[in-house]
C-alpha cells in the first residue's frame, strides 16, 4: 500500500529580510502531503515561491516557521548533505574538469564507498539513463540533454528515496525537453522514487506529474491530478494559468437543478452547475471561463460573431485569435484529415461554445 504522508510540509513559511527592514514572505503557510513513489510538481508563475519551497525541502534554505517531516521524522534541522535528497538543477551543475564517470561517482566517493561498488553503481546509473559509452568524456563534450542525463545519473547513483528537480528542462530546446522529461518519468517510475519537481511550464507539469500543486503569491491555490486541475480548475487563476482560458463577464438570469443560464454578449448560454464550492443566485455578476479548444468556429453569422485577427496553423490544430464585440479571444480547432478549416485574416466568422466546458465563478 502507498504511504500517503511520506513527505509532509506543515504550515511552512519562509520570510526573506533584505537588510533595509523589508520582509518578503516567499512561502506563506503551505501544507502538503506527498505519497511515497509519487511524482509531485509545484507549478506557478515566476516569484510564486515554488523554488524556495523546494530549497527548504532540500535543506538549502531554513524555514522561518513550520515543519518538514520525512517518513514520520522531523528533518527541519538536518543539513542538506544528510537528507539524501539530491537535486537536479536547471544549470546541470556538473564539474567541468571531471569526466562523466567521475561526475556520477562524486557522491559515492565522498561517502567513501569501496572502488568496486562505485564502478558497479556508476555503470548501472549510466545504463539507466542511456549514457553508456560516454563515461570518459567531459561535460563540455556532451549536448545539453546528455549533460542533464548525467545530472540525473549522479542523483540516481545515491539510491535516494526522493529526487528534487528545479526546472531541469529549461535550458533544453523543445524536442530535447520532451525526450528528457519522458526519460525522467520512465526512470522515476521504474525505480519507484518519490519526485518533487518545480516548473512554470503547464504542459510539462500536465504530462509528467501524478499530482500538480498550483502556487500563487506563496500559497497553494489548488492541488490534484493533472486531469482534475485541467478539467476542474478551482478558480479563475488556475483556469487561466493551466488552460489559457477565455474569460467573459455575464449575469445569472435563471438557475435550475442542473444548469445556470447566463446572459453573455447579448445572448443566453446555459452552463453546468458547479458540483461543489460556490452557490449562485439570480442577478449575480459572474465570470465564465472557457478553454480555447471548447470554442467552435464556423463561417457566416450566428449568435456570437467576430473576425479572425490571427490564424496560426499548427498541424494537428489551428489556433485563431478572434476579435469580437468585447475584445479578443482564442479558439483552437482540430484539423482532422481532409477537414482543415483555415480561416484567413479579416474573415468574418461565427463562434459558439461547447457549453459543458464552461466554468463559472463569482465576480
Ligand atoms: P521563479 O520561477 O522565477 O524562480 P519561484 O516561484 O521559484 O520563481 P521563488 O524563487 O521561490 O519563486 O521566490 C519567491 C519570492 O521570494 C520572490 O518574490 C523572490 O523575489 C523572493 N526571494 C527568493 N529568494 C530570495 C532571497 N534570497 N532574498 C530575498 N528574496 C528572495
Amino acid at each position: 500500500m502507498k504511504q500517503n504522508d511520506y513527505l509532509m510540509l506543515k504550515n511552512l513559511v519562509k520570510d526573506f529580510h533584505d537588510g533595509r527592514g523589508n520582509t518578503v514572505r516567499a512561502v506563506d503557510d503551505i501544507s502538503l502531503s506527498i505519497a511515497k513513489g509519487d511524482f509531485v510538481t509545484l507549478l506557478g508563475p515566476s516569484g510564486c515561491g515554488k523554488t524556495t519551497t523546494l530549497r527548504m525541502v532540500a535543506g538549502f534554505e531554513v524555514q522561518s516557521t513550520g515543519d518538514i517531516i520525512l517518513d514520520g521524522r522531523k528533518i527541519n534541522t538536518i543539513p542538506a548533505f544528510d537528507r539524501n535528497m539530491p537535486m537536479v538543477f536547471q544549470s546541470y551543475a556538473l564539474f567541468p574538469h571531471l569526466t562523466i564517470f567521475e561526475n556520477i561517482a562524486y557522491g559515492l566517493k565522498i561517502r567513501k564507498m569501496p572502488k568496486e561498488v562505485i564502478k558497479n553503481d556508476v555503470a548501472l546509473a549510466a545504463q539507466m539513463v542511456n549514457l553508456v559509452g560516454l563515461e570518459d568524456r567531459y561535460p563540455g563534450e556532451l549536448s545539453g540533454g546528455q549533460q542533464q542525463r548525467v545530472a540525473l545519473a549522479r542523483a540516481l547513483v545515491l539510491k535516494p528515496e526522493i529526487i528534487l528537480f528545479d526546472e531541469p528542462l529549461s535550458n533544453l530546446d523543445a524536442k530535447l525537453r520532451i525526450q528528457t522529461r519522458t526519460e525522467i518519468k520512465r526512470v522515476q517510475q521504474l525505480l519507484g522514487i518519490t519526485a518533487l519537481y518545480v516548473t512554470h511550464d503547464q504542459s510539462e507539469a500536465l504530462s509528467i506529474s501524478d499530482t500538480i500543486v498550483i502556487m500563487n503569491n506563496g500559497k497553494i491555490v489548488q492541488s490534484g491530478s493533472p486531469e482534475e486541475i485541467y478539467n476542474h480548475p478551482a478558480g479563475p487563476f488556475v483556469s487561466d494559468f493551466i488552460g489559457n482560458a477565455n474569460f467573459f463577464d455575464g449575469v445569472v438570469t435563471e438557475i435550475d437543478n442542473r444548469f445556470i443560464s447566463v446572459s453573455l454578449l447579448g445572448s443566453e448560454v446555459q452552463v453546468p452547475l458547479p458540483t461543489a464550492g460556490q452557490s449562485f443566485s439570480k442577478g449575480d455578476e459572474v465570470v465564465l471561463a472557457i478553454k480555447p479548444e471548447a470554442v467552435e468556429v464556423r463561417p457566416g453569422k450566428g449568435a456570437f460573431n467576430g473576425k479572425i485577427e490571427v490564424s496560426s496553423f499548427l498541424g494537428a490544430t489551428t489556433e485563431y485569435k478572434i476579435e469580437y464585440a468585447d475584445g479578443f479571444m482564442t479558439a483552437i480547432t482540430p484539423n482532422t484529415q481532409g477537414e482543415i478549416h483555415n480561416y484567413r485574416y479579416g474573415q468574418e466568422i461565427a463562434f459558439s461554445f461547447k457549453k459543458e466546458f464552461f466554468r463559472i465563478y463569482k465576480r
